[in-house]
């Protein structure tokens, strides 16, 4: 059967099969709803076409055993894979509505009955047209190229090697609202294919404008530290890459400035880590609140941060630390602890020409070293 399937589906050994055991319970699941749900259209779309033989049958077109055997075929049919989807038994192919199989056997099953009652061959004919409108949604080209192929060497011999006139039978007035209910049901049978067609264009249209929105906050996700929201190092780094070569680009200046916490670690040996951590999101939030919309400003470590000041001098930079080492020493921050004080020293540098992120770097960590030398809440510049 395996290979029988794989020759119909025209796909070598690659995409032939896929064991079920491989597949995830819920992705089996989902599937087995789709195919409950298409198998239910094609259900009713039997019944709806059995109820036009039958007005046939009223007029006398054709005799009872044409509806009849049309519906039970039909339905047997559907049933058939019904029982297959239901064990599963699609799951070991990649295309598990078993496209192919399904159009070549409903087509089969429209040919066989346009033999027996050619006298209301449109009928028939026209299911053709719905079941490729279905087909359609799923068939890769290759799939539509075979269905339509098997389909053609099917209608050949009957259009081309027997003289059996092919019918649309409008002579009373029974006939004549068979037919109408023919085209008005295949019509509306169509528009729902397009419409179905529609629909899930529009769904996957949603789902990747979503994917897209969630690729982009996981992107800004890994950019951001987690503790303060700030940048990350490796963020911030890159930043300061960027505007090293902005500012040599364009020949205007650039500073930077290291931040570090003073004796941090005796706040989180008098007020425990937790507080700590609350007082490195506060200062962040501190730092955001009162620089510039072109600054950058990321954790670089610990309780050491970076800041990034495109566009400004060494004294421009040196002030704007200072204004900000006041703010965060001014704050009340006794909501924490009482009595609780926290300052911040700061090394500032500006870039040199031709000069490397490294060394750039280094002269504001000497210039930090040198703050806190000289006694903490204060800015050094380089
Ligand atoms: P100074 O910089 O003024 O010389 O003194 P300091 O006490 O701040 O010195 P140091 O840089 O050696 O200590 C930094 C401390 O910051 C040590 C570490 O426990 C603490 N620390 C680093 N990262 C975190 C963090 O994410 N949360 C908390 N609560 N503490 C942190
Ligand atoms: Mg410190
Ligand atoms: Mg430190």
């Amino acid at each position: 059967m395996s290979s029988a399937a794989s020759l119909l589906q025209g796909q070598g050994s690659h995409r032939t099969t896929a064991p079920v055991a491989g597949l995830p319970p819920e992705l089996l699941k989902r599937r087995a709803g789709q195919r409950r749900q298409m198998l239910a259209v094609q259900g009713v779309s039997y019944s709806l076409i059995t109820s036009v033989l039958l007005v046939y049958c009223y007029a006398g077109t054709v005799p009872m055993n044409i509806p009849s055997a049309y519906f039970l075929s039909g339905i047997g049919l559907v049933s058939v894979f019904v029982v297959l989807s239901e064990a599963h038994f699609n799951d070991r192919f990649e295309d598990h509505y078993l496209t192919i199989f399904q159009v070549a056997a409903h087509v089969a099953l429209q040919l066989c009955f346009l033999l027996a009652a050619p006298q209301i061959g449109f009928a028939f004919l026209s299911v053709v047209f719905l079941i490729f409108g279905f087909g359609a949604l799923r068939m890769t080209s290759r799939q539509a190229i075979i269905t339509w192929t098997l389909t053609m060497i099917g209608l050949a011999p009957i259009f081309l090697f027997s003289s059996t006139p092919i019918g649309l039978p409008i002579t009373t007035q029974t006939e004549r609202v068979a037919a109408m209910l023919s085209f008005v049901l295949t019509i509306g049978q169509c528009a729902f294919v397009g419409l179905y067609g529609s629909t899930m264009r529009k769904m996957l249209y949603d789902r990747s404008f979503e994917l897209k929105a969630a690729y982009k906050r996981i992107e800004e996700l890994a950019e951001l530290d987690e503790l303060t929201g700030s940048s990350n190092r490796r963020s911030i780094m890159r930043m300061l890459e960027e505007e090293i070569a902005r500012a040599s680009r364009s020949g205007s200046p650039c500073s930077i400035a290291l931040i570090d916490l003073d004796w941090f670690k005796r706040i989180n040996d008098a007020y425990g880590h937790p507080t700590g951590d609350e007082v490195l999101r506060t200062f962040s939030i501190t730092m955001f609140a009162n620089i510039r919309s072109i600054d950058r400003f990321g954790r670089y470590g610990g309780e050491e941060f970076l800041l990034v000041l495109p566009d400004m001098g060494v004294c421009q930079a040196t002030q704007a630390l200072d204004r900000l080492r006041a703010i965060v020493a001014d704050l009340d921050w006794s909501a924490f602890s009482p009595g609780m004080k926290v300052t911040m020293s700061a090394g500032v540098a500006t870039l040199h020409p031709n000069e490397t992120s490294d060394t750039f770097l280094a002269r504001a960590d000497s210039a930090l070293y040198a703050a806190k030398a000289q006694g903490r809440n204060r800015i050094t510049s380089a």
